[in-house]
């Protein structure tokens, strides 16, 4: 199965028996990890090594608390 590459656009083949959602896998054109959302639709998503920052907001925001 192929997915395209959310950085550059390249397909990229997934081997659905050898990956399970989790897992982690790199495109080889641009060298950006990929985390496997699902196999099934198989969906990746890029992993962003810098700047986690507004992914969502489980933290707890204790400023404004005056
Ligand atoms: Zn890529």
């Amino acid at each position: 199965m192929a997915v395209l590459c959310p950085e550059c656009d390249s397909p990229i083949i997934v081997d659905t028996d050898e990956v399970d959602a989790g897992e982690t896998i790199q495109c080889e054109e641009c060298g950006t990890e990929l985390e496997v959302v699902s196999v099934d639709p198989l969906e990746v998503t890029a992993i962003e090594e810098e700047g986690y920052d507004d992914e969502d907001h489980a933290v707890t925001l204790d400023e404004e608390d005056e």
